[in-house]
């Protein structure tokens, strides 16, 4: 699963356990993004903070992980160089599921390469309740170039409709609204401590 995870938040959580029992996973690996590129002029905060706050929401869960592999990776982060990597270290015979919201699922499938994605791996997209798939039918070739149904790797999967986002939280947090809830205790204490998203702070972009 990946994203900016600048907070994690109970939202990203819920979709990994969710897609963990729905679809038999042994193991959801975070996978924190050091530059998105579709997120390119966007602050974010430092890679060690995003990083601690994955660190600190999955303790004491044995099927969640994380892995700072886009973090350590210099340049853009794009998901196919994360698959592959996965591939290598895992081996050619494991199955990957991408997680995703069905927001970024859009960007990421209709970006860049759909076609080499859709090889190297499965994709989840989290929906709220009824929400169709159809704008990405739209928006894909029907068929990969291999002659496949574009979306027959691509996997919807409903969780309750949660209106949580990092956003949100961070606009919250600098302005002292409540968020406390909305994350993990102990990200919530990371957050307190921190002053990460206090008016004013400098934020990193790495
Ligand atoms: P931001 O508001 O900064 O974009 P975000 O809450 O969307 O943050 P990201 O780190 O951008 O979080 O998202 C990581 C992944 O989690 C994306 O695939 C996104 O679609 C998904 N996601 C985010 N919020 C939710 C949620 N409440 N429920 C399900 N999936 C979510
Ligand atoms: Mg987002």
């Amino acid at each position: 699963m990946g994203g900016t995870f600048d907070p994690i938040h109970i939202g990203h959580l819920v979709a990994a356990d969710e897609a963990r029992c729905q679809f038999r996973l042994d193991k959801v690996v975070f996978v924190p993004s050091a530059r998105p590129p579709h997120k390119t002029g966007v602050r974010h905060s430092p890679a060690a903070d995003r990083l601690q706050m994955v660190r600190i929401a999955i303790r004491g869960n044995p099927f969640l992980d994380v892995s700072d592999v886009e973090l350590k990776r210099e340049g853009l982060s794009y998901t196919i160089d994360t698959l592959r990597h996965l591939r290598e270290v895992h081996g050619a015979s494991v199955e990957l599921f991408f997680i995703t919201g069905a927001d970024a699922i859009l960007e990421i499938l209709t970006w860049k390469d759909p076609d080499e994605l859709l090889a190297e791996s499965a994709f989840i997209a989290a929906t709220r309740p009824g929400f169709p798939l159809a704008s990405l039918r739209d928006a894909l070739p029907e068929k990969t170039s291999k002659g496949a149904d574009a979306l027959d790797n691509v996997y919807s999967m409903e969780i309750p409709a949660l209106a949580i986002s990092s956003t949100d939280i961070r606009e919250r947090a600098a302005s002292g609204r409540p968020y406390r809830y909305m994350v993990p205790e102990g990200v919530w204490e990371y957050i307190e401590a921190s002053g990460l998203y206090l008016k004013g702070e400098p934020r990193g972009d790495g």
